[in-house]
Order: C-alpha cells, then sequence, then structure tokens
C-alpha cells in the first residue's frame, strides 16, 4: 500500500483506519471520500472527496487523478438497515463493489473489502464456524456479503486482481457510532453505562455473537493488506474474532467497574431474527496461520478501555 483511497470513510471503522492510515503511510497518501461530509478531522486532515459509490465515473476519476495504488471499500449498508431496505441494499453495496472492483482491474489496485459474520446463514455451523462452509444467509446483507465474496474472488482467479476482505464480527469502538448493525447493542451498552448507568437491550439474553474491539480491527486489515500474497490460500474472505460474548456477560464485564450497572431487555424480532441466523462463535485458524492474525483485546480488557475512554470524554 502506498496511495490509498478509501471509501466510506466517516463510518465506524473509515473514520478511525484512515487515521491510522495517514499516520503510518502520511496524509497525503491516503484520500478519504464519503457520500457525506463532516466537521470530522479526517475532512481536514488529509485529501477528502464527497464521492457516491454507485457513480462509477465520479470513482475512477478521483482514484486517477490521485493515482492510488490501493483501493479500501468500505461504503455499504449495514445488516439491520439492508433489511428495512433490501433495494437500496443490493444496488449499494453490489453496485458499490461492482465499480470497486473495476476501477481496481482497470487502475491496477490492490482491493480490500470487509465481508461479515453476516455471510453465514441458519444452515452454517454455528459453534467454531469453519473459514470454509455452508453460505446460505437468509438477510439481504448476507446475500450482499456472499456474493461479494465470490465476486472478489472471481476477479483474483480471471484478472490476477489482488483482492482481500476479513468476515468482521460485530466492532466495538468509541469514537463513532455504529451505522445500523445488528450487534450495535454492544457499542450502546457502553455508553449507556457511562451515562445512564443502565441499558435495555434489543437482542435477548444467551444469544452468543462474535465481536472484535476497533483497534484490532484496524491491525487486521493493514497486517492483511500488508501480508506476503504467495502465504494465502484464502483471499475472500478470513474469518476473524476476538471473543464471543451475549449481553450478559458484556454486562458482568462492566459491572466489574460499575458494579451497579442494570441490564434489561425489550428484544426487537427484526433484529434478534438476524441474529439467531448467525453463528456463535467462529474460527480464525486460517486468519492466524496464513498472515499471522492476532486479536490484543479480550472481552475484559476491551471493557477496561471503552469505559476509560468513554468516561473521560464525560468530564
Ligand atoms: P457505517 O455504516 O458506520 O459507515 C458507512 C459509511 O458509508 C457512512 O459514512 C456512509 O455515509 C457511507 N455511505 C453510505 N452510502 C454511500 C454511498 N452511496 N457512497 C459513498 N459512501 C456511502 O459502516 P462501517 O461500520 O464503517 O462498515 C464498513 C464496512 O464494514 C461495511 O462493508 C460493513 O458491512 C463492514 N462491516 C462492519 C461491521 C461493524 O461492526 N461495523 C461488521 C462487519 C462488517
Amino acid at each position: 500500500m502506498n496511495k490509498i483511497l478509501v471509501t466510506g470513510a466517516l463510518g465506524q471503522i473509515g473514520s478511525e483506519l484512515v487515521v491510522k492510515l495517514r499516520e503510518i503511510y502520511g496524509a497525503d497518501h491516503v484520500v478519504a471520500t464519503d457520500l457525506r461530509s463532516s466537521a470530522h478531522e479526517i475532512t481536514r486532515s488529509g485529501p477528502f472527496e464527497l464521492l457516491d459509490v454507485t457513480n462509477a465515473k465520479a470513482m475512477f476519476e478521483i482514484a486517477k487523478r490521485y493515482e492510488v495504488d490501493t483501493v479500501i471499500h468500505l461504503a455499504a449498508l449495514l445488516s439491520a438497515t439492508a433489511e428495512e431496505k433490501p433495494l437500496l441494499a443490493w444496488n449499494l453495496n453490489m453496485g458499490g463493489l461492482m465499480n470497486a472492483l473495476e476501477i481496481s482491474r482497470e487502475l491496477g489496485c490492490q482491493l480490500f473489502t470487509p465481508s461479515s459474520i453476516g455471510a453465514f446463514g441458519p444452515s452454517t455451523p454455528k459453534d467454531n464456524t469453519p473459514q470454509d462452509t455452508i453460505q446460505r444467509p437468509n438477510t439481504m446483507y448476507g446475500v450482499n456479503k456472499v456474493s461479494g465474496e465470490l465476486l472478489c474472488d472471481y476477479y483474483f482467479h480471471k484478472y490476477g486482481l489482488d483482492t482481500r476482505g476479513l468476515r468482521f464480527p460485530g466492532l466495538i469502538s468509541h469514537m463513532t457510532p455504529p451505522g445500523g448493525g445488528t450487534t450495535d447493542y454492544a457499542v450502546e451498552i457502553y455508553y449507556a453505562a457511562v451515562t445512564t448507568g443502565r441499558y435495555t437491550s434489543y437482542i435477548a439474553k444467551g444469544t452468543d455473537m462474535d465481536m472484535m474491539y476497533m483497534p484490532d480491527a484496524l491491525n487486521a486489515i493493514i497486517d492483511l493488506m500488508e501480508a506476503d500474497s504467495s502465504r494465502l490460500i484464502h483471499r475472500n474472505s478470513f474469518n476473524v474474532t476476538a471473543m464471543s460474548v451475549d449481553p450478559e456477560a458484556i454486562a458482568a464485564a462492566i459491572r466489574e467497574e460499575f458494579p451497579r450497572f442494570i441490564l434489561d431487555y425489550d428484544v426487537d424480532p427484526k433484529r434478534q431474527a438476524i441474529a439467531d441466523s448467525w453463528p456463535h462463535s467462529i474460527d480464525a485458524t486460517a486468519a492466524r496461520t496464513e498472515w499471522g492474525f492476532h486479536a490484543r483485546y479480550d472481552l475484559k480488557a476491551m471493557t477496561k478501555d471503552m469505559l476509560s475512554q468513554l468516561s473521560e470524554r464525560q468530564m
């Protein structure tokens, strides 16, 4: 990676990834783009362009003008929102990815795009879900993610395009709020802990899902993109995870710092149905052996850091 274009850069992942990439590769080497603008520092700390990823011509023009050699394609509609707006999800998630693939092919770029644990479905083995397994998701988001994985592999095999991806679990962070995913509760619960001291979960007790802290997710993207291509047996996409937790487990970890924290439930059947179709815990052995994936934060370490960062901001 030398000159990097990031789409959807103002989202939960992009807003932190761009800061880290600019620290490593230089501010001028990371072109942040999004459909919208904001007062976020990444719109001022280096190149920022308004870009709708469904507009292939505009994406091509920006990529060519900045002479990028890497595309990190993040713009997407997330699981819960995609289920509410399936047609928009298909057009954005597949149309945007197809444009990113074509532009990367034309300009000879390396391409990263995230998949998700949503790429699995109800018939996938739920515990220790293998890297290579049944993928028959029953959500629009899942259909988009599986199609995206297949498309990226297709471009690698057909055109030699250097496509790489990660199946992210729910990502937990304190900088930018999540954008409409099924695991958003696992972020909201920390904000609630430091503000009101209680949280009502829309995900039911006992619903185990994989999660990971944002610093580990950012390192995983960079480590995978910098990995020696000849070591990669898989490409699109690698299972990665740091923990498998349910709302009770997070609440128990929070209570170690804030003993009076209260958790109750008002389950949202729509988001619960999505969660029920996903694995309980995924196996990240392929990521570990092929490019050295390693998550530094477990539930305890993540909870300590989340609560301290959010409490500091409260003061
Ligand atoms: P987000 O919803 O926080 O951000 C998405 C960004 O895309 C937003 O800033 C939005 O303005 C932008 N966007 C929307 N439509 C656009 C368009 N037409 N053109 C350009 N930009 C547009 O998402 P995120 O959490 O940062 O996720 C990024 C990627 O990672 C997605 O592919 C998502 O599926 C994947 N992922 C995220 C998680 C997670 O927990 N956050 C987990 C698994 C996979």
